[in-house]
């Protein structure tokens, strides 16, 4: 005897013609989720130890090491299955695996940015106040300031000294170390600050960061605190006040990425845009071998600031390292890059149940729901954007779609509520079919930032499907 009822014909009709989205949990197998977490374990690793661009790439190229891949030779005609990096800057990283086809029938790039909203010291950054040492800061990316006040923090960067030696700097991420942190004003003496808009509760001159207040003795010194500060790092890394306009020096938040929620089903870090994206890029090309397409994963920096600079991507080092690899099968670079795909690997904005009015529930990307494909980023009418063509957008459904990988399509926000971009724009100047693909965030660009780690792993499957 059967319990099951006959569907009805509405049903049926139903099952064949409508979308009907699933969380990703309630389709993956156990053993499917246990990978997934296992997956993210590497990840959060990867976080705690690639905080900046910088770290990010030395991260990248002590995995690809480890997995075979060896430092670029310009001139060098590769064969399929041969795996090298070129670092471009210590900043940014290309990682390439040679395919079976030859170059001219395009390349499959993954696209990721390795730098993320923080605070950079200023060339002339400390100075002493009421006997306490500061540096002034001015903040890099989009960043709502009042986020970054009473936040543990710690310092990340080099130093090039007068004699050009570099000197590395981490100080805060260690248990035994000493964190830093701007300060905010106590409530109690806050009524004026509180009638300030949220946009100005924190200006960007307030962003001021604490790093001492001990006083050097000695009666002939004024600055005694920031004295004693200089003697500090004189003896840590050799270096005068004057160094500093020779550095890079990145404030980030000093905390580890953790397991977030009673389930353990999210990750809570900083800088997970864009890393949650780069990692899978990463493990995707690092596990990538003998490819029909040449597969190659860039990791670029400079995306929060509108990729300029000459390690963001709105500058030739990609198109130029795909030329010489070209020019080594006697072809062009444009042959190549004009037949290539690639897959822009952002984040996109979660839709947050606090939130819900920002984001149009049809369009918008959910946490758990798989990785997210974004037609289009853009603000106002799309502008500013690289809309994917319907045969890319087709292209990619197909793909995986018979790789079994859970997706999901994002708009970034309702029309008018706000927009964005990525390097995605970028990519397409250079005449090659793109789309936006990547993880559903919450809290984007906030010191801590949330995501799922299903749609982590998905956005990993994504990128094996692309290369394989
Ligand atoms: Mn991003
Ligand atoms: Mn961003």
């Amino acid at each position: 005897m059967s319990n099951e009822k006959e569907k009805t014909a509405g049903e049926l009709l139903e099952e064949q013609l409508c979308e009907k989205p699933k969380n990703a949990a309630l389709i993956m197998s156990d053993e499917e989720i246990a990978k997934a977490d296992e997956f993210c374990e590497g990840y959060k690793s990867f976080l705690n130890a690639a905080k900046t661009e910088r770290e990010a790439t030395a991260e990248a190229v002590r995995l690809a090491g480890e997995a075979g891949f060896e430092e670029y030779v310009p001139g060098k005609k590769y064969a399929p299955g041969e795996r090298f990096y070129f670092n471009n800057r210590g900043k940014s990283i290309i990682l390439t695996v040679m395919g079976k086809k030859p170059l001219a029938e395009g390349i499959r790039l993954a696209a990721a940015h390795i730098d993320s909203p923080r605070l950079d010291l200023k060339q002339h950054p400390l100075y002493e106040d009421k006997d306490m040492a500061l540096f002034k800061t001015h903040y890099y990316g989009g960043i709502k300031k009042y986020q970054w006040t009473t936040v543990p923090m710690a310092l990340h960067g080099v130093i090039v000294k007068a004699d050009g030696e570099s000197v590395k700097v981490c100080i805060g991420e260690d248990d035994g170390d000493p964190v830093f942190c701007v300060t905010d004003l106590l409530i109690h003496l806050a009524g004026e600050q509180m009638q300030r808009t949220l946009a100005k509760g924190i200006t960007g001159e307030e962003l001021n960061l604490l790093v001492g207040s001990r006083p050097f003795r000695d009666d002939k010194v004024s600055k005694k605190v920031k004295l004693n500060i200089l003697r500090i790092l004189n003896e840590k890394y050799g270096i005068t006040e004057h160094d500093f306009v020779s550095a890079e020096l990145e404030i980030v938040p000093a905390f580890k990425a953790r397991d977030l929620g009673f389930d353990r089903s999210m990750v809570g870090a900083y800088g997970q845009d864009d890393r949650v994206c780069a990692y899978p890029s990463l493990m995707g090309i690092i596990a990538c071998k003998d490819p029909e397409y040449t597969a190659m994963t860039v990791l670029t920096d400079k995306e929060e600031i509108g990729s300029e600079g000459n390690t963001g991507l709105n500058s030739s080092y990609l198109p130029y390292f795909i030329d010489d690899l070209a020019e080594t099968q006697g072809v062009k670079g444009h042959t190549v890059i004009s037949h290539s795909v690639c897959l822009s690997a952002d984040v996109n904005a979660a839709e947050d149940p606090t939130f819900s009015d920002v984001t149009e529930s049809r369009n918008a990307s959910k946490l758990g729901y798989g990785v997210v494909f974004t037609k289009y980023t853009g603000a106002r009418g799309k502008s500013g954007t690289s809309d994917a063509s319907a045969e890319t957008v087709g292209f990619v459904r197909r793909m995986m779609d018979e790789a079994g990988v859970i997706w999901q399509t994002g708009e970034l926000g309702k029309v008018d509520a706000g927009g964005g971009g990525t390097v995605a724009c970028y990519i397409a100047d250079l005449d090659m079919d793109v789309i936006d693909m990547g993880v559903p965030v919450l809290s984007m660009h906030a010191p801590f930032e949330v995501t799922s780690k299903l749609d982590t792993y998905q956005c990993y499957l994504a990128v094996n499907a692309f290369f394989s």
